[in-house]
């Protein structure tokens, strides 16, 4: 009589896998780690009634093909008036991911996210207020597709492009997000507080702590502001353990 394979408990991974082989199985697929940490329930609104999820072939083959899937994306009115899809600037993982708004006409352009004015001070904020090179984050927006003439997205092209911006984050892994500006804080932390009132104060999106705080176009606008945004960077330097630099960076 064939030996009956032992059925895997806590034993180490060879094991198991022996486990299965012995039942004639050549093949596993492994679901994707969660982070680590309890388990909460999506922040902010749920996703439009009706709109697909982001394919799971996409968010289980990673960050390239998830930007293959944007770039092909035609889900809502933005991918009538765009040039282009604006994925993300970096590969992931990263430790620190910051996320705006929505393209510009200069990154509708580039592809890029944050390379107009708005975003050149970003990287002055990352790499001089901050010491750390913008090469080291991940940046992306809440969505992927320029509003025509800048204006503010509507809810129902947020609620369309939502899910590729949390695979993103899922992907990204990282140890702290920073929102930037109130379509950024609204989508992590389903608040309806305006930024003024919620810039510097801890919140979380699926047990990953978020750093609201000012757009960089906002701080074009309202120099004085810089001030804080620099304290919030700061903060988030502490949070994450990195040291922060010497004053004379900034
Ligand atoms: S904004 Fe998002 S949902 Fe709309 S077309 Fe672009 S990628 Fe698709």
């Amino acid at each position: 009589m064939p030996r009956e394979p032992k059925k895997p408990g806590r034993e180490p991974l060879t094991d198991v896998l022996s486990y299965y082989r012995d039942l004639g199985v050549a093949e596993l697929y492994l679901e994707r780690a969660r982070r680590a940490g309890p388990e909460t329930p999506p922040q902010g609104p749920s996703p439009a009634r009706g709109q697909p999820t982001v394919p799971p072939a996409a968010e289980a083959l990673g960050l390239p093909a998830l930007a293959r899937e944007v770039a092909a994306c035609r889900r809502c009115p933005l991918a009538d008036t765009r040039k282009q899809t604006v994925f993300a600037d970096g590969t992931g993982p990263a430790r620190i991911m910051f996320v705006g708004e929505a393209p510009g006409a200069d990154e509708d352009a580039q592809g890029v996210p944050f390379v107009g004015r708005a975003g050149q001070l970003l990287t002055k904020m990352i790499e001089n207020g901050m010491g750390i090179s913008r090469r080291e984050v991940y940046i992306a927006n809440v969505v992927k597709c320029r509003p025509p003439e800048n204006r503010n997205p509507e809810p129902a092209e947020i609620a369309a492009c939502r899910g590729y911006l949390e695979t993103q984050i899922d992907l990204v892994r990282p140890e702290v997000l920073v929102a930037l500006g109130n379509f950024a804080a609204k989508f992590l932390l389903g608040t309806e507080e305006g930024i003024m009132k919620i810039r510097g104060r801890w919140g979380e999106y699926r047990g990953v702590p978020v750093m609201p705080t000012f757009h960089p176009s906002f701080l074009l606008r309202q120099p004085d502001r810089k001030r804080d945004a620099w304290s919030d960077l700061l903060a988030v330097l502490e949070r994450i353990g990195l040291p922060a630099p010497p004053a004379g960076g900034r």
